[in-house]
């Protein structure tokens, strides 16, 4: 069981915040709060919210602050967060923490840890440019990593697999770019704060362990 359960995710892109999500959800009750979903979400109903998002995304830039604070804001106040949430790809500026800590003032929570992905840009880059999902259920497969059985095809649920256009190589590398120039500052943020837990391992059983240990 873990009892620390308000948490925030945060690592660069393709550190692995999506799949320790899936695997913790799997388990337990907790609600995914990713922005990058809700905003591919947005871009896939052809929301204005989304055609403003879509072409920042595509060169691998940030959405702005108040647009991805608001939509955390009103997620997190709703009542299943009661049961704990992890908050994947949010904040990613330091100005979004402090949003976020006003937010989570206002609505009566606090964060119980911050998981810190820590992976080498030589991974990240191979990872991601490897990386398809399914656009049915949403998996994440590699081609190199972790390939599904059958070539396109989703191993959950028979769903077709694509590569995320914000996936090419040029885009990874500027997401990267974006990371360490407005991200990893939180690192500092949240270990002064008493909040952070660095994960370095990367092999999948491993990282699960330490973090339901950690957790605990
Ligand atoms: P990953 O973590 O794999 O890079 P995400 O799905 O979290 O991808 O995000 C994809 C894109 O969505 C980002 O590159 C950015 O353009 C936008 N985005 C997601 N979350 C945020 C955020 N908190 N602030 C600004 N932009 C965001
Ligand atoms: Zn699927």
């Amino acid at each position: 069981m873990i009892s620390k359960k308000n948490l925030i995710f945060l690592g660069a892109p393709g550190a692995g915040k999506g799949t320790f999500s899936a695997m913790l959800l799997d388990k337990y009750p907790l609600v995914h709060i990713s922005t990058g979903d809700i905003l591919r979400t947005e871009i896939k109903n052809g929301t204005d919210l989304g055609k403003q998002a879509a072409a920042l995304m595509e060169k691998g830039n940030l959405v702005p602050d108040d647009i991805v604070a608001g939509m955390v804001r009103d997620r997190l106040a709703k009542q299943d967060c009661d049961n704990g949430f992890i908050l994947d790809g949010f904040p990613r500026t330091v100005n979004q923490a402090d949003l976020l800590e006003e937010a989570l003032q206002d609505i009566g929570r606090a964060i119980d840890r911050v998981v810190f992905f820590d992976v080498e840009d030589e991974l990240i880059l191979k990872r991601l440019t490897a990386r398809i999902s399914c656009k049915d259920c949403g998996e994440i497969f590699n081609k190199i990593f972790h390939p599904p059985q059958e070539e396109g095809k989703c191993d959950k649920c028979g769903g077709g697999l694509f590569q995320r256009p914000d996936d090419s190589l040029e885009t990874a590398r500027e997401r990267l770019r974006v990371y360490y120039e407005n991200t990893q500052p939180l690192i500092d943020y949240y270990s002064e704060k008493g909040l952070l837990l660095p994960i370095t391992e990367t092999q999948k059983e491993l990282v699960f362990r330490k973090l339901e240990k950690e957790l605990a």
